[in-house]
């Protein structure tokens, strides 16, 4: 993976791989505003990314979907907004972002069916101790711990060189995987409070026109630290 403090660098590197880059807020780490125009349209059905001609000229109106690997528009992005967070583009660069959080946070009212929402732990071939006590869930890192046991193995998905993902250390603790994505059929998933949705409990699953800040990009917390180590904390 690139590395760089230099925004603008990882930036043009991460799209030479193919990674579709937009630019995010430092402050909120959001996409960049609409301009003026586009601000005004908001809420008119008839004006899209798809049509809207700030995205033909090169602006990063509307989001994740000014996301490119144009080089010159790179570069005139971060020419005009040279601190912007590289934010990088799920679906259009191929890939899938399992994010997990490590802060603590409510449990699921169901740890049943809350820890890993579509499963029901109860009717699952796995013991109560398993999941029935809920200072055994700490966090996502947790969550995901306990999918990859109900799956047998040491994590939710296939070993080998074909599943090794890029792995980033959020500077709030948190990880973020990024895996090449099957060819269709993934959305996102995002965990909330409940346990209704997501991968597991504080594991969301960012596909589609879904976004991330790219792995090696400083933020005002730090350093959004990438390598293609296995992360301390998941299960080895
Ligand atoms: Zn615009
Ligand atoms: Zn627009």
């Amino acid at each position: 993976m690139p590395a760089t403090s230099d925004p603008a660098r990882l930036a043009l590197d991460l799209a030479t791989l193919g990674w579709h880059i937009l630019p995010l807020s430092l402050a909120s780490k959001r996409p960049l505003a609409n301009c003026t125009a586009c601000r005004n349209q908001h809420g008119n059905p008839t004006h899209q990314a798809d049509t809207c001609p700030c995205l033909a000229a090169g602006g990063w109106c509307h989001g994740v979907r000014a996301a490119t690997t144009d080089q010159a528009r790179i570069t005139a992005w971060w020419r005009r907004e040279p601190q912007a967070v590289p934010g990088a583009a799920a679906g259009p660069s191929g890939l899938v972002l399992i994010d997990i959080d490590a802060h603590s946070g409510q449990h699921p009212p169901m740890l049943a069916t809350g820890l890993l929402p579509g499963i029901d732990l109860a009717a699952e071939p796995i013991p109560r101790t398993a999941w029935e006590n809920p200072a055994g869930f700490r966090d996502g890192r947790d969550s995901l711990t306990l999918l990859a046991r109900l799956r047998g193995g040491p994590r939710p998905w296939p070993p080998g060189p074909g599943h090794q993902p890029v792995t980033a250390a959020t500077p709030s603790g948190g990880t973020h995987l990024w895996y090449q994505a099957p060819a269709e059929g993934l959305r996102q998933a995002l965990a909330d409070p409940q346990g209704r949705y997501g991968l597991a409990w504080q594991v969301d699953l960012k596909a589609g026109w879904s976004y991330g800040i790219a792995p090696g990009a400083t933020t005002t917390a730090g350093l959004s630290r990438s390598c293609w180590a296995w992360p301390a904390g998941l299960p080895p």
